[in-house]
This record gives C-alpha cells, structure tokens and sequence, in this order.
C-alpha cells in the first residue's frame, strides 16, 4: 500500500473508520474487493472532486458558523483528506469556520458542543505523570505541538480546558496553509484550572473543577510537560498559545533556548503586523525609520509587534535603545511613562519619558504616530476622533485594528475608510468584507498570524532547527512583505490574498531554513536545492492508492 500499511490490517469497516486512510464514497470498484467493502458503501464511486461538491453544499446549507464548524470538525473526525481538500481549496471561505471568529464562539461553547475526542489533555491531576499517559498518544511522531492553558483565548478571557478548540483550530491551519502531515500534530490543553465562574458553574464543563493553579506547582507542570514532550518527540517543535500574559513572556524566557519553541501571540503577531507595516509603506511612500507606532494595549501582542519592529530598524542600523522610542503604548492606565510606578516587566523597555495622558486621542495629538495599532481586545476604541486625528496628522495613516474575534476589532473596516476619506491604509485581525466608499472598493488586508506561523513552523520542522530564534520571525517578516504584489497594494491590501497562503508559507519556510542551516542550528544536513526539500515535505490532500 502506499501508506505503508497492509491491507490486512484495514480491512472491512475498520478502516472507513479510520480518518487518516477513509476515502468513503472514493474507493474504486478494486479497492472495494480488496479490503471487503464491498456492500458497506452505496454502489456509486465519487471522485474526491464530487465529494468536495457534496460537502461544500452541505456547509453552505447550514443556518450558522458554529453548525459549518461543527460540520467540517466532524468531517475531519471522519475523512481527514477530504477535510482539508476542502479547506485547502476554498480557504478564505473556510478559515474564518476552523479558525477566528469561529472558533471563538465554539470555544465559548465547547462544553456543549463536544462530541469527540480530539487533542491530547494534560491535566494538573496528571503531575508526576505526564511522560506515562503521553505515550496514549496514537501517532508515532509529532513534530509540531501546540500548547495551550486557555487563559487568554483570543480576546476572550479564560476559557479553561474549552480553549482546546484553539489548538485544534491552529494546527488544522498549519496541515492546510503549509503542509504539516496531520498525523504529526498534536493539539495539547494543558488544563490547570480555571478562574472562569461561570465554566465551574456549569456541570458540563468538561476540565478540572478548580481554580487556577499558580506559582511553583504551575511550573513544575508545565516543566514535567515540556520535558516528556522531548523526550517521547525528540526535537519536537511546542508553540505556545494563549497563555495569559502573566505566564506568557515568562516561558518564552525559560524555554526558547533550551528547546525549539516560540510563542505565536507575541513574535507570530510581531511579524504579522511588521510584514503589514513594511507592506504599507509601499502605499505611504515613507521609510521603517520615520515611523512612529502608538499602540493601544500593551500585553502579549502589541509588546510582541514592538520587539519585532525594534529588531527591523536594528537591522538597519539604529541601536535598540533609539529603535524603542519609536514604539509609545497606551494601555488600560493611559500612555505608558517612565514614572507610572510599577510596571510589568515586559513593559519597562517602553516606559518612555513623557507626562502622563489619560487618553487615546490626547496621545495621538501628543506625539504625532504615522501608524496605530490596536492590540487591546476591546472593541470600538479606534472611535471617529481617533481616525480624524490621525488623518489630520498623516496623508496616509496607517490603521491596524488587529484585535480578534471581529467583535472584538478596535474599528470596522468601513469605519477606518470612512472616517478617514479613504486615506486609511487599513488591517484587521478578523477579516472584514470590501468596502465600497465613492467609486472605488477597498480590500482590507487581515493581519493574522496565520501568514507567520505555518511558515515559521514549516522551515524549522524541515530544517529541525533546534531553536526557533528572533531572527526567524524578521526574515518572515520580509518575506511575507515581499509577497505583497503591486496589484494587492493598488486595492488597498498589504498582505497577499489568502488563496497564495501555501506559496506565501513555502517561501517563509525557505528563508527559516536557510537561517537554521546559516546558523548552525538545523540539526540535518543542509539539502542541495532548500525549495524543494520544503516542497516535498508539504502534505497534499490526496487520497492514497490501495493495490
Ligand atoms: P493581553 O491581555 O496580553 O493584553 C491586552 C492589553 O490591552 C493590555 O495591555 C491591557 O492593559 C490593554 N487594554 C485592555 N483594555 C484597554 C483599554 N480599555 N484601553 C487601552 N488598553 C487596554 O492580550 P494580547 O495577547 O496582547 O491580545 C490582545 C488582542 O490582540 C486580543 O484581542 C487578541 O485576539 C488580539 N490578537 C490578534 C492577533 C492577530 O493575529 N491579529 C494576534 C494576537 C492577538
């Protein structure tokens, strides 16, 4: 077979059972003798192209998002290969439905709306064990984890163990956008509890019933993970995801020089809104080094943007310390100044020196930002006055409301466009339809990670680079800029349309790998021709041939 399997060990309705090898209505006449499915399927033979059909009907059938959701997680559950065939080929359609603003609402949900299982759970209760029950997993390799506690999903909040839908959601994207074999994907919920009233309420909540665990019991777990990990998955890539941000730079800090790791809320943003930036430029006509960034909300994300654009202009010669002043946040407590008294760590290299202001619009008049960046979770906060005042002070703004679900988006799309005449060169999070305003349409650009991270994980999982390191995410940075064609920038888009997502990640992962190789951290060989090693890596959804 050409799976490697016999057909001895598939035979009969085992293997329509299983979602890595089940073709359903696919199987030819012979496939059907040769592993007796003869009489288990309806008699017609569909191509993969029928099924695709059939399935796309189905979803545009359903009356909302969540019940496509729960659809196409079912499908994966049943015929993986026809999943993301379907994904892959319809992915602007799609990604919104296996991943922001979807998933969202599902994770809100997911105590109601579970089925099956799916991901692997690692609970506090677990401690002291963690290596045993990582060897239930039912693949061999994992190459890719990505790792939750659910504190931080999306802009959500703690949504304890029903932030596994996160995970989920991320690594379906990374099999679809950049070729990662499904079977080498491990979701993992690290479930310590949650803080969340309303889920320890609720008797179908499907994690632990307690609170949070924190401090030393908190690192230990998450250590004894991190460790049986390696060890069952030698070299094995972790992203971290939605931790809060209390836990988040802390363990990026332990981590990402011990092992390959990074965490996608602040370097995978970080590159995703510098690409958006350095992509802008091209329409505003100005350099990286005139730019002044304001951002609203100073957490993961937007300190994450900051790291990556300070380490743009360093790569252009200006020192960090002078790069620093050209980020300003505003936070829940006004404009971040060196005299605020206590300040989280993560924050203190942008404690400016400034007086104090209490205000998002007063600190636009202040300081004159050529770009805002709204990074706060909170919705509407890029009011009228907000766009007016950057459109009095810029021909071009730039307008990023990155903020995720599309509720949550410190501005609409038509919002940014209208309030600034058309001047806006706009990006948000979730994505936004066209916006007609006088004669001409407006593309918004989604700024999501999403661009970064299948690309970042694909070129260090090919290379199996032995770190994941800041230099990686600049190069996507460029990389994912570049591809941001002429055509787009004349509708207003400064990312390339969704559809060229594979190319966009090949081309990414080409350039992590060239750094790994460089750099002496790829732990093989380094391949005679890098784009075709990555290209013949990716995963194609195609069914496999039984003879
Ligand atoms: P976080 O909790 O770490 O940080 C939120 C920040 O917003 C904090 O600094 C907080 O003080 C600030 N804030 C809250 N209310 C505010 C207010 N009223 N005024 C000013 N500041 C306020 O969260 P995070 O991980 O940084 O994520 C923030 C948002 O960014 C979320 O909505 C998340 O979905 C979104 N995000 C988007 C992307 C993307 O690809 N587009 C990636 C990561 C995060």
């Amino acid at each position: 077979m050409t799976d490697g399997s016999s057909p001895e060990m598939y035979r009969g309705v085992k293997i329509l059972h299983d979602p890595v090898r089940n073709k359903g209505t696919a199987y030819t006449e012979a496939e059907r003798d040769l592993l007796k499915l003869r009489g288990l399927l309806p008699p017609r033979v569909h191509t993969a192209a029928e099924q695709e059909l059939r399935v796309l009907g189905n979803i545009r059938e359903k009356p909302t998002d969540l019940e496509r959701y729960l659809y196409l997680v079912a499908l994966q559950d049943r015929n993986e290969t026809l999943f993301y065939r379907v994904v892959m080929n319809n992915i602007e359609e799609m990604m919104p439905l296996i991943y922001t603003p979807t998933v969202g609402k599902a994770c809100q949900e997911f105590q109601h709306i579970y089925r099956d299982s799916r991901g692997f759970y690692v609970s506090f209760e677990d401690r002291g064990r963690v290596r045993e029950i990582m060897r239930n997993w039912p693949h061999r390799e994992a190459r890719i984890i990505v790792v939750t506690d659910g504190e931080r999903v999306l802009g959500l909040g703690d949504l304890g163990a029903d932030g596994m839908g996160i995970p989920i959601g991320k690594l379906s994207l990374y099999t679809a956008c950049s070729g990662i074999h499904p079977t080498q994907c491990m979701p993992v919920m690290l479930d310590v509890g949650t803080n969340n009233e309303k889920l320890l309420n609720d008797p179908l909540y499907n994690g632990i019933e307690r609170r949070r665990v924190r401090g030393e019991q908190y690192d230990e777990l998450v250590d004894e993970f991190i460790t049986a990990a390696n060890e069952q998955f030698p070299g094995v890539l972790i992203q971290l995801e939605d931790f809060g941000n209390s836990n988040a730079f802390r363990l990026l800090a332990r981590y990402r020089d011990r092992v390959c790791l990074f965490d996608d809320d602040i370097q995978g943003t970080g590159a995703v809104a510098v690409a958006g930036i350095i992509a802008a430029l091209r329409i505003t006509g100005s350099e990286l080094s005139d730019q002044k960034i304001l951002f609203l909300g100073a957490g993961e994300a937007g300190i994450g943007v900051a790291d990556v654009f300070v380490a743009a202009l360093a790569d252009r010669g200006i020192p960090a310390a002078r790069a620093r002043k050209h980020c300003w946040f505003v936070d829940s407590e006004g404009l971040l100044v060196a005299d605020r008294g206590e300040v989280a760590d993560h924050k203190l290299p942008y404690a400016h020196d400034h007086q104090p202001i209490d205000n998002f619009v007063g600190a636009i008049t202040a300081l004159k930002p050529t770009a805002i960046i709204g990074l706060s979770g909170q919705a509407g906060m890029f009011t009228k006055d907000v766009i007016e005042a950057m459109a009095s002070i810029n021909s071009r703004p730039i307008i990023f409301a990155l903020s995720n679900p599309t509720a949550n988006a410190e501005c609409t799309a038509e919002q940014a466009y209208g309030w600034s005449g058309g001047r806006a060169v706009f990006a948000s999070g979730s994505p936004f339809d066209p916006v007609e305003l006088g004669n001409k349409t407006f593309v918004p650009g989604q700024g999501n990670n999403a661009y970064i991270f299948p690309g970042v994980g694909l070129g260090a999982i090919v290379s199996r680079s032995r770190k994941v390191t800041d230099e990686m995410f600049l190069a996507a940075a460029h990389s994912l800029a570049r591809q941001v064609s002429d055509v787009d920038l004349e509708r207003g888009r400064i990312y390339p349309p969704l559809s060229r997502i594979r190319q966009v990640s090949a081309l990414i992962a080409q350039d992590v790998a060239r750094i790994a190789y460089d750099n002496g951290l790829a732990d093989r060989e380094e391949p005679e021709d890098i784009a075709a090693d990555i290209h013949q890596y990716m995963f194609q959804p195609v069914y496999p041939h039984y003879a």
